[in-house]
């Protein structure tokens, strides 16, 4: 059964097999807050991809170094890689090859270059970044009711982190960022990453793998101090994505039902067909996140009906 939904002016959600959609829905309310995890990418997902008619930055390229020259060669590397990035004719092992030499540079790059914890702060404080609206919203719910959020990201945990910061203004227990993260020394100046480098394509396998370092800084977390296996034991997702490749963030994980979430942001004609099957529900044209707040909302509900 095909349904299209029109929510006011701007936005649209379209769900392609409503059936499918309100089994999924069911199972997952049979099953409670207990069992349910939200696997959620961040740029264009839980970010605004238009902010006043210019493009959002992404969570990488907002890190501005002191010394304009490395920003320059960042910027020549992202010209160089980016086109190879979706070149349909290179094969995947080639590519991820050359995502890793991408990633291992930009990264050389911001440590060699200098980065420093106050330069993160004043980097995000000026960027082009916004959350859709609804997104505290829908954290808050999440974290009253006990879910477990993972903010899965080829990007720099550190910005996301310092989004969340100063956006949002809180903190939220619930939350886990699973990205590239940055060691500074005790200057705060930036001297290494740690662990391995998430890239755009290797952040879609196992998300929940690769969140297992972060037990070594969380300790202090109540109730999530076995992250992972807490984690594999909610087998009900809620995954939210703004590309098709987002999907395989749940492959780590040997789900029993999952609601996927997709935001078609750009060039909708040409994608959206491919986009309606790919996701339980698809929003199109930069829509909030209020749609979302409403289905977690309900999915989390112990009333009847
Ligand atoms: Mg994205």
């Amino acid at each position: 059964m095909e349904q299209i939904v029109v929510n006011g002016s701007e936005s649209q959600v379209v769900v392609d097999d409503s059936n499918l959609l309100q089994k999924k829905i069911s199972a997952i309310r049979v099953g409670g807050p207990g069992k349910l995890q939200v696997i959620a990418d961040f740029d264009g997902t839980l970010t605004k991809y238009w902010i006043d008619g210019c493009r959002g930055q992404g969570s990488h390229n907002v890190v501005q170094q002191e010394d304009p020259e490395f920003n320059d060669k960042r910027q020549k590397l992202y010209e160089y890689y980016h086109p190879l990035e979706f070149d349909p004719t290179i094969p995947l092992d080639e590519k991820t090859k050359l995502m890793e030499e991408w990633w291992g540079k930009t990264h050389a790059l911001l440590i060699e270059g200098g980065v420093t914890y106050n330069g993160i702060q004043n980097s995000v404080a000026k960027a082009r970044i916004a959350f859709r609206d609804g997104v505290t919203e829908l954290l808050e719910l999440l974290e009253e009711k006990g879910v477990p959020v993972l903010i899965f990201s080829a990007g720099l945990a550190d910005i996301i982190e310092e989004v969340l910061k100063q956006k949002v203004h809180r903190s939220f227990k619930n939350v886990r960022v699973v990205s590239n993260r940055m060691v500074f020394d005790e200057n705060g100046h930036l001297q290494s990453f740690k662990g391995k480098t998430i890239h755009v394509l290797n952040k879609n396998e196992h998300a929940l793998d690769m969140a297992a370092p972060l037990h070594d800084h969380c300790d202090d977390v109540k109730g999530l101090g076995d992250e992972k296996y807490a984690l594999k034991k909610r087998t009900n997702v809620l995954l939210l994505g703004d590309h098709i490749g987002d999907l395989g963030m749940s492959n780590g994980l040997d789900y029993e039902t999952r609601i996927s979430v997709g935001f078609l942001n750009d060039r909708v004609e040409d994608s959206l067909e491919c986009y309606r099957k790919a996701f339980d529900i698809l929003y199109l044209n930069d829509a909030s996140m209020h749609g979302v707040l409403k289905l977690a909302t309900h999915l989390c509900s112990t009333e009847s009906d």
